[in-house]
């Protein structure tokens, strides 16, 4: 009889994010912060994507000097500046590894994939997912799904509308888009990383590999080696880029192989690159483009250069429409086009709901767009923001048991945006709401105003700044007219938003480029409250602190609080943008739990597995390797 070992799982959830790339974590994380006993099915045993060390894409967004996007996203950056600043990529695996793993109500699933949905009518109520390592068939059921697999494998298996390739210019209008539609899309693409070195490194070439032998072959492509980055060793444009990702991808290599043969053996400035190696040249293609969903609304180029005001915005781009030709690298000329987007540019919620399943949601680079807004919205920081704002709609579709076009309008789109803001996601035009003990204070320091802290704008903009600033050590204080009971504060300090926080493309130094913490973070700090008698008392100290948001429970009775910055992470100065005491403190960021020692490790095991072996084996003269 034929054997049938695989296991079956069935388990309930109220929300399931079905991919792990920026997207994905970030809606995972927002859907379990917000209080949803939250799925997150990934078919790849790391996280992050196109980011992660598997494709080793550097995350871009918005540009502009004050523009880069917070929220989640800053969050993880921030604990990579601190905790990898080799940019290693193993390390920043660890990082998003963390943040999922370590989140109360989320759980992740690494290495399975999503295959097949079952349907009720319009409405998703299960998904099947395969684990490879565990030969398990999972079946998730929960109220709301997000799907953020870039491919929109919830649109194969569940009919939920959706578009793949360019639209007719005259369909929406847009001038970028070819004179009639086709099913032509961006490639993908194996990425290389070089690394600097101290001696010569010769390269070999697998015979198989393509060969270029003159800059006139690979126009407009190929720059030094130092910095460089190999996003346009691209092709699959003419094919489906999903159903024919295998044999894009044996082609990928051996058009990798070729570049770099070329540029070590053949180009004519072979010589610069005689002590570089490679590092790696990737073996999972990145994806560009498949699959969009359609929403509610569908953006355009006219929205992206109109500037995307929107009511219900949810998110901001702000990246060029960089359009890429879909020959790739056979195309000779060059191989993208930036057509100029305003930034920032505001994103409608409508765009990351299904117009026909009504319990299912969409972020990243398959959301409700055309091809022509893709080429800007596709890039990884927006592709996190609108993760964020995913995950916390299905959060509250779960807390207030409805669909997700429920929160398109009215006071359920008012408590999506204010929640957004709260956890640090700028919209722009927005300030953000402050609580009512803020409004009751008077804010002063040293003698002046602190009201800059009061405008709802944690961030600078081109006409001026919306920070306090002073040196380390000047207090700000809020004062009341009596007696108050805060129940926490919400402080928001300067990360230095000029800063990209990016992994590298490659590596130019033998430790790696060297980010580090911003010198512009507040390190440590204290509060203190002043009680009945008038005294000052310390109620919280922090001396380690990396975060821009940083929320602190309190709860103590007081006249007035003030806040005392004692060191930052460098700059003499210390900059704040929110200093508020809160009415309700939810503080959504984790604490990890401290890894044990090996004591307490071996004292879970029963001690009769930790046995010697009945036959112990003679003692070798010399340690022996074990396989
Ligand atoms: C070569 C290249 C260069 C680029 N350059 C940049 C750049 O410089 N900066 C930038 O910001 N962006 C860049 N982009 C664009 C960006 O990487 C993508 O648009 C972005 O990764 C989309 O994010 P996402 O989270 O939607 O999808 P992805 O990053 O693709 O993540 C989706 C995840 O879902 C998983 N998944 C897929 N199907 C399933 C399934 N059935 N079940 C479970 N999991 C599934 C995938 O394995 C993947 O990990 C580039 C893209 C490429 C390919």
């Amino acid at each position: 009889m034929k054997n049938n070992l695989l296991h079956h799982e069935t388990c309930e959830f109220d929300v399931c994010v079905v991919g792990g790339g920026m997207a994905g974590l970030c809606a995972g994380i927002a859907s379990a912060r917000n209080g949803a006993k939250t799925a997150l099915v990934q078919d790849r045993p790391v996280l992050g994507g196109n980011a992660s060390s598997e494709v080793r894409m550097w995350i871009c967004g918005a540009h502009g000097e004050h523009n880069k996007e917070t929220g989640l996203l800053e969050e993880i950056q921030l604990e990579n500046q601190c905790r990898n600043p080799g940019g290693n990529y193993s390390i920043w695996d660890s990082v998003l590894y963390g943040k999922a793993f370590y989140q109360p109500l989320l759980t992740p699933f690494l290495n399975c994939s999503c295959t097949d949905a079952e349907m009720d009518g319009d409405r998703i109520v299960s998904i099947k997912a395969w684990q490879l390592t565990s030969q398990t068939w999972h079946t998730i059921r929960a109220k709301t799904f997000i799907d953020c697999s870039g491919d929109s494998i919830l649109a194969a298996v569940t009919g939920a509308e959706f578009r793949a390739g360019r639209e007719a210019r005259h369909e929406f209008g847009e001038d970028i888009q070819p004179e009639a539609a086709d099913a032509k899309t961006m490639g993908n693409t194996l990425l290389i990383q070089l690394r600097r070195t101290e001696e010569s490194q010769p390269f070999i070439a697998p015979p198989w590999a393509y060969k270029f032998r003159s800059q006139e072959e690979l126009p407009h492509r190929i720059q030094g080696v130092n910095g460089h980055n190999f996003w346009w060793v691209e092709i699959g444009g003419l094919q489906d880029t999903i159903r024919d990702a295998e044999p894009i991808r044996d082609e990928l290599m051996r058009y990798g192989y070729g570049v770099w043969d070329y540029i070590k053996n053949h180009a004519p400035e072979r010589a610069k690159a005689e002590n570089w190696a490679l590092e790696w040249l990737g073996a999972l293609p990145g994806k560009r483009e498949n699959r969009r969903f359609m929403g509610d609304y569908v953006l355009t180029q006219n929205d992206v250069e109109a500037g995307g005001d929107f009511s219900d915005i949810i998110a901001y781009g702000g990246w060029s429409m960089d359009d890429h030709h879909p020959a790739g690298l056979l195309y000779p000329g060059r191989p993208t086009i930036f057509h100029p987007a305003p930034s920032p540019y505001g994103i409608p919620y409508r765009c990351l709901y299904s117009r026909n399943i009504s319990n299912l949601l969409f972020a990243g680079r398959n959301i409700s767009v055309t091809h022509a807004a893709l080429s800007s919205t596709r890039v990884m920081a927006t592709c996190a923001m609108l993760g964020q704002a995913a995950g916390t709609a299905a959060a509250l579709c779960a807390r207030h048991g409805c669909d997700p076009r429920s929160f398109a309008t009215g006071v359920r789109l008012d408590e999506l945006q204010r929640t957004l803001m709260d956890d640090d996601c700028w919209l722009p035009g927005r300030p953000r709401p402050l609580s009512e003990l803020a409004a009751r204070g008077t804010f002063h320091s040293g003698g002046d105003d602190a009201r800059v802290l009061l405008d709802g704008i944690d961030r600078d903009r081109p006409g001026g700044t919306h920070a306090w600033s002073g040196p380390v050590g000047r207090e700000i204080e809020v004062k009341w007219q009596g007696e108050e009971k805060p129940a926490g504060v919400r402080l928001v300090f300067d990360s230095d938003l000029s800063k990209q926080k990016q992994m590298p493309c490659t590596y130019p130094h033998r430790s790696g480029r060297g980010t580090a913490v911003p010198s512009t973070l507040v390190k440590s700090y204290r509060l203190e409250a002043m009680d009945a008698a008038g005294n000052w008392n310390v109620v919280h100290r922090a001396t380690e602190n990396y975060q821009r948001l940083v929320k602190v429970p309190l709860n103590v009775a007081c006249k007035a609080l003030r806040f005392v910055a004692e060191e930052t992470w460098g700059d003499p100065q210390a900059r704040i943008f929110g200093f508020e005491p809160l009415d309700s403190c939810a503080v959504k960021m984790p604490d990890y739990p401290s890894g044990p020692g090996i004591d307490e490790l071996r004292a879970r095991v029963p001690a009769a597995d930790l046995a010697p072996p009945s036959k112990p084996g003679k003692e070798p003269k010399k340690p022996k390797l074990s396989a």
